[in-house]
């Protein structure tokens, strides 16, 4: 049995987003070759573990918890200008 990960979709508010070094990115599910998920930036950071329980992420929560934050910068490559 195959699973597809959810559709990454930049235009969603809410979307799962991680803090790594002050940049808030975009964070997707992935599976590698035997079929085990992890997750990953959408700029192509694999996250080892749990998002939750790794020490590179300082925050993580839906994008609009951080477009705000001045001092956080947001992806260019997890986030399309238009979005931001
Ligand atoms: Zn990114």
């Amino acid at each position: 049995m195959t699973v597809d990960p959810p559709e990454f979709d930049p235009e969603l508010d809410g979307h799962t987003s991680a803090v790594i070094g002050n940049v808030c990115h975009a964070i997707i599910s992935e599976y590698d070759e035997s079929g085990h998920s992890y997750s990953a930036t959408e700029c192509g950071v694999r996250l080892e573990d749990s998002l939750f329980s790794n020490d590179r992420v300082q925050k993580s929560g839906p994008k609009h918890d951080f477009t705000d934050d001045a001092d956080i910068e947001m992806c260019d490559d997890c986030w399309p200008e238009d979005v931001i």
